[in-house]
């Protein structure tokens, strides 16, 4: 079945529209020119993780993009949840967006109407699940995540994602999972669509997110991390420094805790400490789970 044509509701603008029935003029402004911010989330056991603080990036990354969602963020969280309801879904992706509408067209769209729509659908797991327990293998990206002064790098911003779907194209051309971006300075900087950690001796080494999405997964695994006593550093990374690393895993919300084998030249083994994480934040991330664990 083809994604928009699946069964249920969409948010759309303060209603609950037919899945098949939610569409926009091909004039948007969001479409045409990118002005389109979004969030990626997930329910777990009819929960849906960290909402607030999804719903207050995506407030944040539309006012970095110069616009305000016409909607609070208490009216956001109860849309998804009532919608989260009305799927009748358990488990499930939550996936809200913004987007400048259709009234002018023209780079510029400074009363164009904002438009908010939220879709929830099962998303199980979002690499190959056989492959993800051995581990999944990344390209090295030819495209560099942007300056901050060349993006707004900060936004989860739709225009971001083009060099994303590029990247990743290109790494399952060559049959990867994936791709590892670097930044603008050459230094290691995310998956294109997931944060990454690498681990030395026990340590996590992670690269600071100033020029990319600093993850709400990468901030829980952190946060886990440490609550086992685990040292984290965040710093700049590079390339040639994958040599020395043991273990290294991809972290986000739709990749949960996702072990890699290999990027490029360079192997890691699904280690304890990647293992013990996937399962702590599998324990995180489950209502029932996490109140028992404390
Ligand atoms: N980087 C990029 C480019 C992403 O798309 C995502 C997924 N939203 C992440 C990092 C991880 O962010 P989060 O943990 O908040 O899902």
């Amino acid at each position: 079945v083809p994604f928009d044509q699946l069964e249920g509701f969409i948010w759309l603008n303060g209603e609950f529209v037919k899945w098949a029935d939610a569409k926009i003029h091909v004039l948007s402004h969001g479409l045409h020119y990118a002005s389109a911010v979004f969030e990626g989330e997930r329910a777990y056991g009819g929960e849906i993780f960290k909402l607030t603080e999804h719903t207050e990036r995506l407030h944040e990354s539309a006012r970095i993009l110069g616009f305000t969602i016409p909607w609070s963020v208490q009216e956001i969280d109860d849309a998804c949840r009532e919608l989260l309801a009305r799927q009748g879904f358990a488990d499930a992706y939550v996936r809200p967006i913004a987007w400048r509408g259709s009234e002018l067209m023209g780079v510029s769209a400074q009363n164009n109407r904002i438009n908010l729509a939220i879709a929830i659908w099962q998303w199980p797991s979002y690499f190959d699940p056989e492959q993800r327990l051995k581990g999944i293998r990344l390209d090295m990206a030819e495209y560099r995540r942007p300056d901050p002064r060349t993006a707004p790098s900060k936004s989860k911003a739709a225009g971001l994602y083009m060099i994303c779907t590029l990247s990743k194209h290109a790494a399952e051309a060559k049959g990867y999972a994936d791709a590892m971006m670097l930044d603008w300075r050459g230094q290691v900087a995310e998956a294109t669509g997931a944060n990454i950690f690498f681990v030395k001796d026990g340590v996590l080494h992670t690269p600071k997110p100033d020029c990319f999405l600093d993850g709400i997964t990468r901030r829980t695994v952190i946060d886990l991390a440490r609550r086992r006593g685990l040292e984290v550093v965040e710093r700049a990374i590079m390339p040639e420094e994958l040599e020395g690393f043991e273990q290294c895993f991809l972290c986000g919300t739709a990749a949960e805790v996702t072990p890699v084998s290999e990027i490029g030249p360079y192997r890691f083994e699904v280690g304890e400490i990647t293992r013990l994480l996937m399962n702590d934040y599998a324990n995180e991330v489950r209502p029932e789970l996490r109140v028992a664990a404390q």
